[in-house]
């Protein structure tokens, strides 16, 4: 078909109106689905019904069960799942979940509903339901729409096989007079997010059966070499210092990642500054630690990357905080206080609540995974 050149123009026009609509649409009404490595499993279009994200039955086929069958009755708005082995009876506007013929009823916050006649699940459906039904943790963020679906992981409790129990150091950054530390526009300060993802890493470890020391407790002054000595005392295995960044740039964002090498990226600059034999066997002490220090870095990243928009990158560089530190260890910045995106979500108590679950979690793997290493080589520690 031939068209003027006018109609040509509106035609164009349109499309790129309709190409960005449809584009804007999908890319924000979609949720992502990842696995425990973060490897994308889908990404599903979901529909919004008061507030509440919803998404069609099949998703389970994809991200849960390839087996799962599911019958929809419409007149009597009934919804009966086979999945993992159990059958699930669900009503369209109902609460309620009925497992296996009553053996277990389980709740929802919102009910599945019917949209254009197909039935629709809740999101909380696959936050709560699917560790019923196998061994797996489910992790929801609905500030970027996507689902965490890993294998549970054991807690060190339940590895009770006369190791002794874990020691973590936990260091949020700054405190007191110090006035090193970044500051937001609105206010916010560093030691006091560093301090409040500290104590919530602290509250959470108990359940795990790890043994959480902060190297302070409250907004007070205390030097590396005091910090570095809290932690050595205590013979942890694992040190992580908390800190926030910022930038004369407001467009930096994210989080960081940093381990203590001292050959690391800038080691011109570094071995050309005096450096007095104490303070050089202490960097050669932690740096028996680096492959450690590395290991849990990585462990940390997979986690932590589930929180955030863009990947974590990992810096190897001479960190004088993590210097004197005679355990694996690692510093991780939760954002930048000079971008608005970040201090925003560093300002959220459900934000700062999710990067200590997320920290808890990859010491529990990380602990696990030195267990299972430390067992197969036929020596404990
Ligand atoms: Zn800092």
């Amino acid at each position: 078909m031939w068209l003027r050149p006018f109609e040509l123009l509106s035609l164009f026009v349109f499309s790129v109106i309709l190409l960005s609509v449809t584009h804007g649409i999908a890319h924000a009404s979609t949720v992502r689905f990842v696995d425990g490595e973060g490897e994308i499993l889908t990404e599903v279009e979901f529909k919004l019904h008061q507030d509440i994200v919803y998404l069609p039955v099949e998703t389970l086929k994809t991200v849960f069960d390839p087996e799962m069958k599911h019958l929809y009755h419409s007149p009597k708005k009934q919804l009966t799942l086979k999945i993992k082995g159990k059958e699930l009876r669900l009503r369209m506007e109902n609460k309620t979940v009925n497992i296996d013929s009553g053996k277990q009823t389980i709740t929802l916050t919102a009910p599945p509903i019917a949209i254009q006649g197909q039935p629709m699940l809740p999101i909380h459906f696959f936050e709560k339901i699917l560790q019923y039904l196998d061994d797996v943790e489910v992790l929801y963020n609905a500030n970027l729409q996507r689902v965490k679906i890993m294998p549970k992981t054991s807690s060190a409790l339940e590895t009770s096989d006369g190791t002794r129990e874990w020691v973590i150091i936990i260091d949020p950054g700054h405190g007191g007079e110090d006035n090193l530390g970044c500051k937001s526009h609105n206010g916010l300060l560093e030691k006091e997010i560093v301090l409040t993802v500290a104590k919530q890493i602290k509250t959470l470890s108990a359940r795990h059966g790890f043994i959480v020391h902060l190297t302070r407790d409250q907004d007070v002054y205390k030097t590396l070499i005091q910090r570095a000595q809290t932690a050595n005392r205590t013979q942890g295995q694992l040190f992580l210092s908390l800190h926030c960044n910022a930038s004369f740039s407001s467009h930096h964002k994210g989080m960081r990642l940093y381990i203590n090498n001292p050959n690391g990226q800038i080691r011109s600059k570094f071995t050309s500054m005096p450096v007095f034999g104490k303070k050089r066997l202490n960097i050669i002490t932690q740096v028996n630690f680096l492959k450690q220090s590395k290991d849990f870095a990585n462990i940390l990243r997979k986690e932590l990357n589930f929180l955030a928009q863009d990947p974590i990158v990992i810096t190897e560089f001479p960190i004088i905080t993590l210097a004197d530190v005679h355990m694996p260890a690692v510093l991780l910045e939760l954002g930048y206080l000079s971008n608005i995106d970040d201090a925003k979500q560093l300002s959220n108590p459900d934000h700062l609540a999710e990067l200590a679950e997320a920290i808890i979690r990859a010491i529990q793997l990380y602990s696990t995974s030195v267990k299972q290493s430390s067992n197969s080589n036929g020596f404990q520690e």
